[in-house]
């Protein structure tokens, strides 16, 4: 499969270029020149099939040309190591739980396979050389991508976070883990953090020196995988929709997770549409209405991981549709929400359905229950577990919310990390030493 940029000015990629650097030449994002459509027969049957089986259909779809097969389904196969339930909250509302992997993150799906291919590709490449992953975090990115990397071997990662600025159960996530996961604390901000990374990468010294790529969300081989996820809702689901169309609404950030869902959808998934449910960073939201995309500085808000203001992967969907606002505000519509109305509505469903939402699932929630119809059923990703921000749904639940055994055995770990200034010269001769 050829990949081009959303930029169309780089050069054609392949798989194993787009993957090992992430991002084009001309700093678009890479495509793939085709999206193959599944064959009739799979839909047919996909509610016999498990979650990894559907999982290494869709994936031979997207990389069956570039991986060996066998390779291809062990590294589904590896990653799928957990279940994604659907759970019915209301009568026609469900939610899509994808916070069941290692660091109860659905990046974690996305982290591990890219993982995986990229060890994949460096053995194909004779291996000789560590490959280094640098990776700045405020906090969930920098766990699943630990995760997912650990343990795998030719690759070295260093997570870069601003110290003092990632809570105590995300800090320890990727800060007690060892072996090939080095954390660096940064006496600065998540700005400065990704300021370190950028500058690592344009820095010619070093790259002669190491051998440096990056596990940034706008990864081919990190978003794509996402749409794992979304098949399987609908192999979940397709005995109870009985005849009502099906209407899936993501959380929204970064648009990575909704983007492989509309990918999906091009490979024939039968989602009748879509809604982005976003917190107060409406930037997509006005997209939607005004056809205008006018990318704003992030507001800080309770749901944190969708605190962005200017979504890296609009440019992949804007492509995917050939700039068509027409086409994109057909099948998706937008949501905007405040942190008080997220709050409330935290409050609602746990009240009405017993269902404890964490503040990004709640927009997702609320926007189906405001624009579901009556011939519709609805699916909302539940993107993190509630005790991850266990702080907050504590407070405003006025509950007291366990913690999983995954996350507490984290606690247990002791923390090790290199301590650094937000000055690209210490942050260099510290690289230049390994
Ligand atoms: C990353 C993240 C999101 C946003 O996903 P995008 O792919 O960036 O749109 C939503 N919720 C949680 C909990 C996340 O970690």
């Amino acid at each position: 499969m050829k990949y081009y940029s959303t930029n169309r000015t780089a050069p054609i990629a392949d798989l194993h270029k787009a993957v090992t650097k992430g991002l084009a030449e001309d700093r678009g994002l890479y495509m793939p020149e085709t999206i193959h459509k599944l064959p009739r027969e799979f839909f047919e049957n996909i509610e016999e099939m498990s979650f990894q089986d559907i999982a290494y259909n869709v994936a031979s779809a997207f990389f069956g040309e570039d991986v060996d097969l066998d390779a291809l389904q062990e590294i589904v196969f590896d990653t799928l190591r957990f279940d994604c339930p659907v759970v019915k909250v209301t009568d026609n509302i469900h939610s899509l739980e994808l916070f069941h992997g290692p660091t109860l993150a659905f990046k974690d799906v996305g982290a591990r396979f890219m993982a995986r291919l990229l060890q994949y590709f460096i053995r194909m490449d004779g291996g000789e050389e560590r490959v280094n992953v640098l990776v700045a975090t405020s906090g969930d990115t920098g766990s699943a991508v630990a995760n997912g990397f650990l343990g795998v071997e030719g690759i070295h990662v260093y997570v870069l976070y601003p110290k003092g600025k990632v809570s105590p159960i995300q800090e320890c996530q990727f800060t007690t883990l060892g072996k090939n996961i080095t954390a660096v604390e940064v006496d600065g901000v998540f700005d400065d953090c990704q300021a370190l990374v950028k500058s690592a990468f344009m820095d010619k010294a070093l790259n002669d020196h190491m051998r440096l790529t990056s596990a940034n969300s706008i990864n081919v081989a990190r978003f794509l995988p996402q749409a794992f996820y979304y098949f399987n809702a609908y192999a979940r689901m397709k005995r109870q929709c009985n005849g009502r169309k099906l209407v899936m609404c993501v959380p929204s950030g970064n648009f990575g997770n909704i983007c492989s869902a509309l990918f999906g959808h091009r490979m024939g998934l039968p989602i009748h549409r879509f809604i982005a449910a976003n917190n107060a960073n409406d930037v997509f939201y006005n997209y939607l209405k005004t056809g205008q995309y006018e990318p704003k500085p992030s507001i800080q808000t309770l749901a944190n991981a969708m605190d962005v203001g200017d979504p890296s992967n609009f440019a992949r969907i804007y492509d995917l549709y050939g700039g068509s606002h027409e086409q994109i505000a057909a099948l998706i519509s937008g949501a905007t929400y405040t942190d008080q109305q997220i709050r409330e509505t935290m409050r609602e469903c746990h009240a009405e359905n017993g269902y404890v939402l964490d503040p990004h699932g709640a927009c997702g929630y609320r926007a189906l229950k405001e624009q579901l119809q009556a011939d519709e059923v609805g699916v909302f990703c539940e993107t993190a577990h509630p005790a991850k921000f266990k702080e907050k749904v504590d407070e405003i639940l006025g509950i007291d919310i366990a913690i999983p055994d995954r996350l507490a055995a984290f606690m247990k770990g002791e923390k090790q990390s290199v301590a650094m200034t937000k000055d690209f010269a210490d942050f260099k001769a510290y690289l230049m030493k390994e």
